[in-house]
């Protein structure tokens, strides 16, 4: 199989769809250079070497360096430079490129092929000294920490000092003669820490360079990028070797990274940021404060240092055009890498542009507009998942606002938290349940963790485009960044900013959508769902088979699930209602009877309760399908643990305190999961059923009467393992409906289902249906009975499980397809088989997972259930699995 592949001088051997061979990077690259866009040639190793790396030990296969040699040599071709030459030689950066964008995530090395006999060249054919040192300098730098090893660290005091003994702070203070001493530095440096030179061949540099490439990408921090991101182990990386162009040539040279439209905001402006005389990863490190690229974003911003447009109208124009051309070809907002050598543009990297939940929102739908995509397609660009950032509150405009800093409004969003400085300890105190704010005066890859684990992210340094602000927008953590007042002090782990001092563990609110950060925390405003969100659903709706209903059990849950477009409710899980204060002593009452009479008369104090819970569900629902739940956990859940408690329960019920106790000692489960739970109360105790069962249909009729509209209860017993325990509940059911209809005289129509939640349940599922009018697959209890895992203990550890690939994603989050998926379809199955049209549908947690809802409309199942905020999620992730 072909390895190397060549791009540039208005050729390529690929194109952007070979993203799984080339990487993306290297698809883009071959698709640019293949419209004739400017793209310094280059090669790309396919990403199956990576693996092929791996398995030799860390070795490049012998026949893949011929190639690379063989491709090296077309460069040169077309490059008219010679890698390795004296007079005027070949550069080249070597960069990582996996299927999908890690971005910050992998190894990049600049400037390869300059070593003490190349830089005197360079200098020479470039007529500029001070660049060429510039250049290997920065490269001795990249190599060392990237390939050798070592700490960057030592590089930069290295570089600090000198600026210092010049007295210059900024970098370019420091001259030709400067640059080479520092040169002379860094390598006395690299020697001294390996005991060997610095690598002056610059093919023993190529290969060490694609080696630490394809090395990056077991590294910890891509691995847990991976994991944080679903992305497989067994994908690999590419490696693109291309050849140089400078941005850091003097003052007609820049580069700089642009978005096609605001990746915050989605409005349409080219949007972006650009260092003159300066290289790529200037830019991304937030090293120097990088200037805008319009007029129009400089002058909004009141910045002064001139934007792009301003200082190099030409080349500006130039990049306008190919901006137009990008998003015309790929027909979505683009992520571009750009270079100016010398008054000439290059372009470096395009790639779909990470964007927000809102801007992808806003992309989606005005592409519609301009007749760039169709609706389906809008549909099929917005993750399901990630409109989880638009359904939350945002920060109320009209709230107080302590501002003490003000930075780049990186991430939208609000949140308020905790002062945290260091990622260990944001993850710590996140672990235990906190919300923090991530501070810091700028992030590195090594951050993710904390910032994962933290609410909002806020640096004093780095511009739009740097690592806190790329990360945070892809995470949908809100970010501030570059807010340049805060300073850090780590000793005392304490922040200053305007003469304010602020102490790890004070709350702060950062609003991303403003670059405000605030003392305290500020009050919040529910989400707009109209407008581009309103559009978009309507859009999902149309091609979307499943239905989609909630999982709610209070008046208001229901309210918010149908304001997101619920169409029913699929679980009312009725036991959230006996910890109401007015009713647990009634319930506690019912649970600490010794007799059926004892238990009769506290179920009787409940049945008005439960009946008013019940009737105010139908009246919010209005004629969309109930499913109600009868009882399900064990009952010693409803009691207390502890010698307050039981005093307190004594006092309250009238009971002796001795007798509370036994009563809860008799109650006591070794395995309450798989104790007396779900369908085994109504066995034992038949009245507790009959009273829900009695108030569902009193209710009914009741809410039936007031608006002259059909009620149709659907009346559900969990945790059935066999069909006659459906058989005996259902009888008491129909024999409460039957009384209900008699003393009312009205008869309505009502379904008993069951859920499907036990192995045995799923096997046994044709017998099951002779007694059920529909299935409910409740895969939280499935997944836990079939996999033997307690979905209580589980986080303890399920990482490692998934880390591991023993199971690809966290099964209690993402249906596991091979083992629970197979109960549920075969359940599906056996339980069509005899009844034609029996209603299937899931309320586990799942039934809010867009992959589980794909899994769902591939098994046919009429609707899935949710909590209230992941209903537009799955209303969105059901049109995608139908598309
Ligand atoms: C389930 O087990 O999937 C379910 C929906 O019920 P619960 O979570 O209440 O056990
Ligand atoms: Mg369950």
């Amino acid at each position: 199989t072909k390895s190397v592949f060549k791009f540039g001088g208005g050729t390529a051997e690929g194109d952007a769809k070979q993203k799984e061979l080339l990487g993306g990077k290297g698809a883009n690259l071959a698709e640019m250079a293949g419209i004739g866009l400017p793209v310094p040639p280059g090669l790309t190793i396919a990403t199956h070497v990576c693996a092929a790396y791996y398995d030799a030990g860390g070795k490049l296969p012998d026949e893949v360096a011929r190639d690379v040699l063989e491709a090296l040599a077309f460069v040169e071709g077309v490059t008219g430079k010679h890698f390795g030459d004296a007079s005027n030689p070949l550069l080249v950066s070597v960069r990582s490129g996996a299927r999908v964008s890690m971005p910050g995530m992998m190894d990049t090395v600049l400037n390869l092929g300059l070593n003490d006999v190349t830089v005197e060249g360079l200098a020479t054919a470039s007529g500029n000294e001070r660049f060429a040192w510039d250049s290997y300098r920065r490269f001795i730098q990249m190599y060392g920490d990237v390939v050798l090893g070592l700490d960057h660290y030592l590089f930069e005091d290295a570089l600090e000092i000198a600026k210092e003994d010049k007295g210059v702070t900024q970098d370019t203070g420091l001259d030709a003669g400067d640059l080479k001493a520092l040169v002379g530095r860094y390598k006395a440096i690299v020697e001294q820490a390996l005991g060997w030179p610095f690598p002056q061949d610059p093919h023993e540099q190529l290969w060490g360079a694609i080696g630490a490439v394809f090395g990056s990408w077991r590294s910890d921090r891509a691995r847990t990028y991976r994991r944080l991101n679903d992305i497989p182990e067994s994908w690999g990386t590419a490696v693109n070797v291309q050849a140089m162009v400078f941005g850091n040539l003097g003052d007609t040279s820049a580069t700089g990274v642009a978005f096609t439209r605001d990746p915050s905001t989605g409005e349409k402006a080219w949007y972006g940021e650009y260092l003159i005389n300066a290289q790529g990863e200037d830019v991304v490190a937030g090293i120097r404060t990088p200037q805008y690229l319009t007029k129009a974003a400089r002058e909004k911003a009141g910045a002064k240092a001139a934007s792009m447009e301003e200082a190099m109208g030409q080349v500006f124009t130039e990049l306008g055009r190919v901006f137009d051309l990008l998003e015309g070809h790929y027909r979505d907002m683009q992520d571009i890498e750009f270079t100016v050598e010398d008054g000439r543009l290059w372009m470096l990297q395009t790639r779909s542009g990470k964007r927000t939940a809102k801007a992808a929102l806003k992309i989606a739908v005005d592409m519609v507009a301009e007749g760039l995509i169709s609706e389906a397609e809008a549909v099929l660009r917005v993750e399901a998942a990630a409109l989880d950032q638009l359904l939350h509150p945002t920060l109320d405009p009209k709230a107080p606002r302590d501002v003490i800093a003000r930075g780049l409004p990186a991430s939208p969003g609000a949140a308020s938290g905790a002062v945290v400085f260091d990622s260990d300890t944001a993850e710590q105190k996140a672990r235990a349940g906190e919300a923090v704010i991530l501070v810091r005066t700028e992030t590195s890859p090594e951050d993710i963790h904390g910032m994962h684990a933290a609410r909002g992210i806020l640096t004093a340094r780095g511009g739009m485009t740097s690592h806190a602000a790329v990360v945070a927008r892809g995470m949908g953590r809100p970010c501030v960044s570059g807010a340049g007042s805060i300073s850090i002090d780590m000793a005392t782990r304490a922040m200053s900013c305007g003469g304010r001092r602020i102490v790890e563990g004070e709350r702060i609110t950062l609003d991303g959508a403003t670059g405000d950060v605030m003392l305290g925390e500020v009050a919040t405003v529910e989400p707009d769902l109209s407008g581009d969100f309103g559009a978009l659903m309507v859009w999902a709706d149309k091609h979307r088979r499943l239905k989609v209903r909630t999982n709610a059990e209070t008046p208001a849950d229901c309210r918010v699930a149908r304001q997101f477009g619920a169409e029913g409710i699929g679980l009312c899980r009725t036991e959230h209602m006996f910890f109401e204060p007015s009713r647990i002593t009634a319930v506690r009452r019912m649970i600490l009877a010794e007799d059926t009479a004892g238990r009769a008369a506290a179920l009787a104090e409940l049945l008005p309760e439960q009946r008013a819970d019940f009737a105010e569900i139908f009246r919010v629902m209005a004629g969309l399908p109930v499913t109600i739940r009868l009882l399900d956990p064990p009952l010693h859940e409803f009691l207390p643990h502890d010698d307050a408690g039981f005093a307190e329960v004594a006092a309250a019920t009238g009971l002796a305190e001795s007798l509370v106790r036994r009563r809860i000692g008799e109650l006591h489960e070794f395995n309450p999961m798989l104790g007396h739970r779900g369908c085994r109360l109504g066995i034992t105790y038949p009245e507790i059923y009959a009273m829900q069962a009695r108030a569902i249909f009193e209710a009914a009729v009741l809410v039936a009467q007031e608006t002259g509209e059909a009620v149709v209860p659907e009346v559900m017993v969990p945790l059935v393992a066999t069909p006659r325990e459906l058989e005996i509940t259902k009888a008491v059911i129909d024999a409460e409906a039957a009384t209900v209809f008699a003393e009312t005289g009205t008869t309505l129509e009502y379904l008993v289902g069951t859920m499907i939640e036990l192995p045995r349940a799923a096997l046994r599922a044709a017998e099951i249906a002779d007694h059920a009018q529909f299935f409910s697959f409740g895969t939280n209890d499935l997944t836990q009975t079939t996999l033997g895992i307690s979905r209580d203990d589980a986080a303890r550890f399920l990482g490692p499980y998934v880390e591991q690939g023993i199971y690809p994603k966290d099964p209690f989050v993402s249906i596991d397809e091979d083992g629970v998926g197979e109960l549920v379809s075969l359940a599906a199955e056996r339980g069509r088989g005899v009844k034609l049209g029996l209603k299937l549908g899931i309320c586990g947690e799942h039934g809010g997972d867009p992959a589980s809802i794909a899994f769902c409309e591939r098994l046919e199942l009429d609707y899935v259930s949710c909590s209230p905020y992941r209903v537009p999620i799955a209303r969105l992730a059901a049109a995608q699995a139908a598309l």
